[in-house]
């Protein structure tokens, strides 16, 4: 038997806790997997509480992140011994995901660990890391290019937020990070930020709902959405853009049309849980070699085990995590 994390809820009684299955648990799909390491993003936070309205099934085992080694296989894709990463696809939220020893799931979600990364980095970069990669790409294949101007970062103490602040960096963007916290400005700073501004300066002043603001960012990264967005919008330069990729700060914006009918600015929507694979190969590639933070370590703000879960689990709901909290399910 191995371990897992499970949820479960029936009628009113919510669960959760580990527990013992066996491999017949598992689903009946193609790639067995021995899951090494897997992480806590935002959705993984909501799926540990009653009402998060991210699960499809009960019970269910949450991780929406995984990386391992493939022990048995009948896809010709993927063999014995393989190092593998799989996120989204519904994993973890409509399927059996990473807080769990083992995984059983089609070989088509599968992507190969690339070379300059292990199993353990590759969960620090996790989805969080992995939206903040197509985040940028989606800029660049838009006219994003270094030089152009600065860039802002939302939310940049998370987990999308501080792998795009470094990833940013690294690719020879001037970064401008904005946070909540105050007290996390020399992390910023290490990451690559060259300015710092508070999350309350990207709100329009009181009383002001101009459609239009000066033009300041080339382009921004925006995992917060809610009541910024707007502001943000009528303060990016002609023809730049921002990728929208969360909600932490609100599920819904107020708004004009004014910055995309008179600024030609572009609203790129990111989804990372269904990006097709050739687009997450690429996307791993870049994030292995050019992309790669600097300082992947330091984003780490906690390595916990499946027993720590439970109580680890709420705290990136109120916003308090900085970085990345990497989950060590199964050891070699
Ligand atoms: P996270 O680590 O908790 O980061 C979110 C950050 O947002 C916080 O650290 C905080 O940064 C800021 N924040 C928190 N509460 C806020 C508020 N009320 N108003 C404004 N800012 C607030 O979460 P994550 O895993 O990076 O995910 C971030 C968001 O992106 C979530 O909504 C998640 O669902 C979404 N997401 C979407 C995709 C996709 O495929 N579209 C993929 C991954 C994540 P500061 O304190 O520095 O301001």
């Amino acid at each position: 038997s191995f371990k897992a994390l499970m949820v479960d809820k029936q009628s009113d009684r919510f669960e959760i806790g580990i527990r013992d299955l066996s491999l017949a648990d598992l689903p009946q799909e193609n790639v067995t997997i021995r899951v090494s390491y897997s992480s806590i993003n935002y959705k993984d936070g909501l799926a540990a509480t009653p009402d998060g309205r991210v699960l499809r099934a009960y019970p269910m085992i949450p991780g929406i992140d995984l990386a391992g080694t493939v022990v048995s296989s009948s896809d010709s894709r993927w063999r014995e011994g393989d190092e593998v990463i799989a996120t989204g696809y519904g994993l973890g939220t409509d399927y059996f995901g990473g807080y769990s020893e083992y995984a059983r799931i089609r070989g088509d979600w599968l992507t190969a660990l690339p070379q300059g990364l292990t199993l353990r980095e590759a969960m620090i970069i996790g989805t969080a890391g992995f939206t903040a990669a197509l985040s940028l790409h989606r800029l660049e294949s838009n006219g994003l290019v270094p030089g152009a101007g600065p860039v802002l970062v939302l939310g940049a103490t998370g987990g999308v937020g501080s792998h795009a602040v470094a990833m940013l960096a690294r690719a020879g963007y001037d970064v401008t990070a904005s946070t909540g916290k105050s007290s996390e400005h020399d992390y910023l700073r290490m990451l690559g930020a060259r300015e710092i501004i508070s999350r309350e300066a990207l709100q329009a002043p009181e009383g002001s709902r101009r459609a239009l603001n000066s033009e300041h960012w080339a382009a921004a990264v925006d995992p917060v959405g809610g009541a910024s967005l707007p502001y943000v919008l009528s303060t990016i330069r002609y023809g730049g853009s921002v990728a929208l990729s969360g909600l932490t700060g609100g599920g819904e914006f107020p708004g004009t049309v004014f910055p995309f009918i008179l600024r030609g600015v572009n609203l790129l929507g990111i989804d990372s849980v269904y990006c097709p694979s050739p687009m997450r190969e690429t996307l791993w590639q870049r994030i292995a070699s050019d992309w790669k933070p600097a300082r992947l370590d330091a984003m780490v703000s906690d390595e916990v085990s499946l027993a720590d879960l439970p109580a680890a689990l709420p705290a990136i709901l109120k916003g308090g995590v900085r970085g990345r909290t990497v989950v060590r399910i199964a050891q070699e």
